[in-house]
């Protein structure tokens, strides 16, 4: 007999989401978490936007689970005074040449069920963002801001509410498979602890390599490498009159410098991409990014001031693949995978991360009940 069914590790946005679902199916379940905070890692610090779908190759479980996801945390955010709001976006060319990605983009969007875009004219995409220069701009409907903070103080509640614990402070440092589940030891306000558990969910973010790491896997199993990739946001400290989201054309898996805005109405520009060696959250306002910065921003909006962007955070996207290689889906490594029965560890969940989130716990939630009917 373990002390607990199922133990979730990590209660940011997805590690909650599992935990939810799973509370959802009449389990009892422990989150672990080593902050004093659920959500302060990854889950804090991103644009904060419903992605429509756009984007991912078709087919693969970030197009699938996007899609899902997004009405998903719609219809929560609704049900749960959480702050979302519809406010749509603008992908815009730039250039006359850039025209056609716009096309390649709809038709990838209609692949993964996104059937809402509407292609803009220069002078159309204007009347909606006077601000805005372009040759041509879509407009996605369906994309939205939700408040995060929000978010993960419903899904805190929700599984409190129903079988469900989050304690925080908590650092699981090892797990061991035993005969019926589980083994964690964990570190607890300076104690040292161990507890036991049937089925075992792994969303540690950028640490759950190193916790997977610490299992007996099937031979042949590689725990995924994780490369860091930081992005910074600046803050825009002037008035201004957008109302939609508004991107440049992506370049590769990097959306580009884009304007968002926070459910409030606040602007913010950015994450830029850059590989560092170790999860580092400090700002680096060097005159290079700054210049950097401007340029991208002006290609769109032509009068921006410069001097109006103001250092606000970053945010580290745990990566499972380095530069110049192919982006991969989300890993949702079960059994099949790992060869270990009742675990399911996640890696590489960057954006659409928190769109996907409930889809996720869902996903995950299945998982485990297959594995456990078989
Ligand atoms: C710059 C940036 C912008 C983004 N923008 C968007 C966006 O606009 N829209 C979108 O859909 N997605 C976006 N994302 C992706 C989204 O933020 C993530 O996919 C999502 O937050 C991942 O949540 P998570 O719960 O997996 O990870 P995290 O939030 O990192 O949670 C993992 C948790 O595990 C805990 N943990 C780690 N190790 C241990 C341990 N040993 N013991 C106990 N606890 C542990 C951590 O403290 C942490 O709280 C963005 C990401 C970044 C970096």
């Amino acid at each position: 007999m373990t002390d607990v069914q199922d133990i979730v590790i990590g209660a940011g946005v997805v590690g909650l989401a599992c935990a939810r679902a799973l509370v959802e199916r009449g389990r009892e379940v422990l989150v672990l978490e080593r902050n004093a905070a659920a959500g302060m890692e990854t889950s804090a610090r991103n644009s904060g936007v419903i992605h429509a779908g756009i984007y991912y190759r078709p087919g693969s479980l970030r197009a699938r689970l996007c899609v899902e996801g997004k009405q998903q945390l719609y219809r929560f955010c609704e049900a749960n005074d959480v702050d979302a709001v519809r406010c749509g976006k603008l992908l815009v060319a730039v250039r006359e040449d850039e025209a056609a990605r716009l096309d390649e983009l709809a038709a990838n969007a209609r692949a993964n069920g996104v059937d809402d875009l509407v292609m803009l004219t220069a002078g159309e995409a204007r009347e909606l963002e006077p601000d805005i220069r372009c040759a041509a701009a879509c407009l996605s409907p369906s994309t939205g801001i939700v408040d995060v903070h929000g978010l993960v103080t419903a899904l805190h509640g929700h599984v409190e509410a129903r079988h469900g614990q989050v304690v925080l402070d908590t650092v699981v440092t090892r797990i061991e498979g035993i005969d019926d589940g589980f083994h964690l030891d964990f570190d607890s306000a300076g104690e040292r602890g161990a507890l036991t558990c049937e089925r075992l969910v792994v969303a540690a973010g950028h640490g759950t390599g190193r916790i997977v790491g610490t299992l007996a896997c099937a031979h042949g199993y590689t725990v995924p490498r994780t490369w860091p990739a930081r992005g910074h946001y600046y803050r825009l400290n002037a008035r201004h009159r957008f109302r939609h989201l508004v991107y440049p054309l992506p370049d590769g898996a990097w959306l580009g410098t884009h304007l968002t805005l926070d459910t409030g109405g606040a602007a913010k520009f950015g994450p830029d991409n850059e590989w560092i060696d170790r999860v580092d959250y400090a700002f680096d306002d060097s005159d290079a990014r700054r210049a950097r910065f401007g340029d991208e921003i002006r290609r769109y909006w032509p009068t921006l001031d410069p001097a109006s962007l103001v250092p606000d955070y970053v945010g580290v996207r745990p990566k499972i693949y380095g530069p110049g290689e192919p982006v991969p889906d989300f890993a949702i490594h079960d059994a099949s995978v790992h060869g270990v029965n009742h675990l399911v560890a996640l890696f590489g969940i960057e954006s659409p991360g928190l769109t996907s989130s409930l889809a996720i716990g869902e996903h995950v939630a299945d998982r485990l009940t297959e594995a456990s009917e078989t």
